[in-house]
């Protein structure tokens, strides 16, 4: 579904992304490790048109993002972001944080766009709050919102940054209990983590990457648990 090819993406004079091969197959999740500023964040937002690349291909769904005549609106509504800092609409219940962007972009009627956010709350176990206000949440909460929001647009695919790095130890379990479960029912999802254990149980395939590289790649019984390469190593001991 995902098909990234030879990525490039400089900020001035700063070469981020220097050459990145990556596939994610339907009903795939990839998990993306390695170290601050080895431009994690900057792939994910290159795959969500946040950034332009500035070489290489990005395809998704079959759409070539970088080709310059593309629906931009059209090709993210297939594509479900989940940030590290939850980014719900401080101003707007849950139900509206969940509605306006089926009714404004999707075009779905009020009751539609009702009921989808009713089911996707359920899904991530907070129905009770539908008419609650983001503040009232705790960070947990919060994201798993921002989960069902996304979810609420049937993307094809989701993308998550770091969704648990901003929360407090005992609240990570939940959200990541909730991407289990989307994995589970054969989500295909690119996750950029710091949560091995996550990595390890539930990745397909594990990405590392240092210095705008991808270092190594596989299965995470092999990247994760016995890595070939130096640099993996010496990630691996630092975080584990
Ligand atoms: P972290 O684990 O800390 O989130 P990361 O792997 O996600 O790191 P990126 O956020 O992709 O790293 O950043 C990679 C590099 O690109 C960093 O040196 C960062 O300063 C730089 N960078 C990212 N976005 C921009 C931008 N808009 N303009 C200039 N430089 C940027
Ligand atoms: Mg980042």
């Amino acid at each position: 579904v995902i098909e990234i090819s030879q990525l490039q993406k400089s900020f001035g004079d700063l070469e981020v992304l220097k050459s990145v091969d990556l596939t994610v197959r339907k009903g795939e999740v990839v998990c993306v490790i390695g170290p601050s500023g080895s431009g994690k964040s900057t792939l994910l937002r290159c795959v969500n048109l946040l950034e332009s690349p500035s070489g290489g291909s990005v395809t998704v769904g079959g759409t070539d993002l970088t080709d310059p005549d593309i629906d931009i609106d059209a090709a993210r509504t297939r594509i479900g972001m989940v940030f590290q800092s939850f980014n719900l609409f401080a101003h707007l219940s849950v139900r509206d944080n969940l509605t306006i962007a089926q009714r404004r972009v999707l075009k779905r009627s009020k009751a539609e766009a009702n009921k989808v956010a009713e089911q996707t709350l359920e899904k991530v176990g907070l129905g009770e709050k539908i008419e609650a206000m983001p503040s009232q949440l705790s960070g947990g909460q919060q994201q798993r919102v921002a989960i069902a929001r996304a979810l609420a647009m049937n993307p094809e695919v989701m993308l998550f940054d770091e969704p648990t790095s901003a929360l407090d130890p005992e609240l990570v379990g939940e959200v990541l209990s909730v991407m289990r479960q989307l994995a589970d029912e054969g989500m295909t999802m690119l996750v950029v983590t710091h949560e091995m254990a996550f990595a390890r149980d539930v990745a397909d395939q594990v990405v590392f990457m240092a210095e705008g590289y991808v270092v190594e790649s596989g299965p995470p019984s092999q990247v994760v648990v016995a890595p070939t390469e130096e640099r993996t190593k010496q990630f691996l001991r630092r975080v584990l």
